[in-house]
C-alpha cells in the first residue's frame, strides 16, 4: 500500500474497461506543463483551437462547440439542464444503464419524460418512439438516445428516429460518450438534417483522463435555449454563460480546467493526425481479433452481431466462473482491469472496452492471453500451415 511519506505512483495498469481508457504520454506531457490563467490570451488560443478540432470530430458546422468542465455526466447533465424547462414533455429511449440516468435527470428537472423502453441488451426501435410522439398530448420537445450504451454494448442506430423526432418538430439529443472518437458519428449528417445537441466525455475514446466533457448544438438547439422562459437552472453548466467564455466576450464564468484543457488538445491532435476513418478502422480490427479470440475460448456475446459497439464488449460470464474472481486476478496477476455488469446484468457479464489507446492489437492478445491462463482453457489451436 502506499504511504502518504511517498508521492502516489500508481501501478501500471492496462485500461480495458468501461472507460477510463488508456492514455498516450504525449497526453500525459502536455498535461504536466505549468497552467496558464484562465484568461491568458494563450490559453484563450488553445480554447478557440479546442473549439475547431472538437468540431472537425464531432463533424459539424456548430458554432457553439466546447468542452464542459465534469465528466460524461456532467456533458448530459448540461445537455438536459439547459434544453429542458419544468413541463415540457421529453421521450427519453431507454435501453441501458445510461437512458435510465438521461430519463431520471430529466425528470429531476420537472419534465414530463415518457421513457421508451427496450430490454438491455437490445436498442430501441423507431415504432415506439413514434408511437409515444404520436400519443403525446401536446408537442413534444425533446427526444433523446443514447448511441453507444455503454451498459450493454448495444449500437442505438439514430437515422430513423432522428427522421421521426425531426417530423414532430421535437429537437434531438444524443449522447455519444462512448462512441465519439470510436466509430462514425457525423453530427451535422445524423438522420439528413443532424443531431441538435451531443455530448460526449474525454476518457473513453478520445484518449484523455476524466475531467471534460465535449458538447455541440445546432443553431436550432441554441435558438431554443437562448428562448427558454427562464434561465437554465444549473449555473455551473448553464451553456449561455460557457460559450460566453468559450467564444463570445471571454467573461470569467468558471477557472477552467487548464491542465486538463491541454490534455484535450494533444488527444485532438493525435486523432486528428490518425485520421477519422483510421481510427474507426482501428477500433473495428481491435474488437474482431477479440472477438475471434473469445470464441476460441467459448466465450460468447452478449449482443447480436450487427447491433455490437466496437469499443465496448459484453461477454457472457460462462457457467462455473466467478465474475469478481476473474475480475480480481485479472487486475492482480495481469494487471488489467475489465468492467463488470451493471444493473440486471450485474455479475452475468464482463465489459471489455477497446478504446482510444487501448484499442490495439498488442492489448487485446494481452487480455486473451490472461484469460485463458485463468479461466484454464486449453491454447487455441493455430491455423493448420499451408504447405
Ligand atoms: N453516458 C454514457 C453512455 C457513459 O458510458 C457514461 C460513463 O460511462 C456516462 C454517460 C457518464 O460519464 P462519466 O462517468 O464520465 O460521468
Amino acid at each position: 500500500m502506499p504511504s502518504r511519506a511517498e508521492p502516489f505512483r500508481p501501478p501500471a495498469r492496462l485500461l480495458l474497461g468501461p472507460g477510463p481508457s488508456g492514455v498516450d504520454p504525449r497526453v500525459l506531457a502536455a498535461m504536466a506543463h505549468p497552467p496558464l490563467g484562465h484568461l491568458d490570451p494563450d490559453f484563450l488560443s488553445l480554447m478557440d483551437d479546442v473549439r475547431q478540432m472538437l468540431r472537425e470530430v464531432f463533424v459539424t458546422a456548430n458554432e457553439v462547440t466546447l468542452a464542459v468542465p465534469g465528466t460524461g455526466t456532467a456533458g448530459m447533465e448540461a445537455a438536459v439542464a439547459n434544453l429542458v424547462e419544468p413541463g415540457d414533455r421529453v421521450v427519453v429511449c431507454v435501453a441501458g444503464y445510461f437512458g435510465a440516468r438521461m430519463a431520471e435527470m430529466a425528470r429531476r428537472l420537472g419534465a414530463r419524460v415518457t421513457a421508451v423502453e427496450a430490454p438491455w441488451g437490445a436498442s430501441v426501435p423507431p415504432g415506439p418512439v413514434e408511437d409515444a410522439l404520436r400519443r403525446a398530448d401536446g408537442p413534444v420537445k425533446v427526444v433523446s438516445l443514447v448511441h453507444a450504451e455503454t451498459s450493454t454494448g448495444v449500437l442505438q442506430p439514430l437515422d430513423d428516429i432522428v427522421r421521426l423526432a425531426r417530423r414532430a418538430g421535437a429537437l434531438v439529443l444524443v449522447d455519444a460518450v462512448t462512441s465519439l472518437g470510436g466509430m462514425p458519428l457525423a453530427v451535422d449528417a445524423v438522420g439528413g438534417s443532424g443531431i441538435d445537441v451531443c455530448y460526449s466525455g474525454t476518457q473513453k475514446c478520445l484518449g484523455s483522463p476524466p475531467g471534460l466533457a465535449p458538447i455541440t448544438v445546432s443553431p436550432r438547439a441554441w435558438e431554443a435555449i437562448r428562448s427558454r422562459r427562464a434561465a437554465c437552472a444549473s449555473f455551473y453548466l448553464d451553456l449561455v454563460l460557457l460559450n460566453a467564455y468559450w467564444g463570445g466576450d471571454r467573461a470569467y464564468h468558471h477557472t477552467a480546467p487548464i491542465n486538463a484543457l491541454y490534455g484535450l488538445r494533444e488527444s485532438l491532435r493525435l486523432l486528428l493526425d490518425e485520421g477519422l476513418t483510421a481510427r474507426f478502422d482501428r477500433h473495428r480490427r481491435a474488437h474482431e481479433q477479440l472477438r475471434r479470440g473469445v470464441e476460441g475460448l467459448g466465450l460468447s456475446f452478449l449482443v447480436e452481431e450487427d447491433s455490437r459497439l466496437p469499443m465496448l464488449n459484453a461477454l457472457r460470464v460462462p457457467e462455473g466462473a466467478d465474475d469478481r474472481e476473474v475480475r480480481r486476478r485479472l487486475l492482480a496477476e495481469h494487471h488489467i482491469e475489465i468492467g463488470g455488469g451493471l444493473g440486471p446484468l450485474a455479475g452475468a457479464v464482463w465489459r471489455v472496452g477497446l478504446m482510444g489507446s487501448s484499442a490495439r492489437e498488442e492489448n487485446v492478445a494481452r487480455f486473451l492471453t490472461a484469460m485463458r491462463i485463468i479461466l484454464g482453457a486449453p491454447r487455441m489451436s493455430k491455423a493448420p500451415r499451408r504447405s
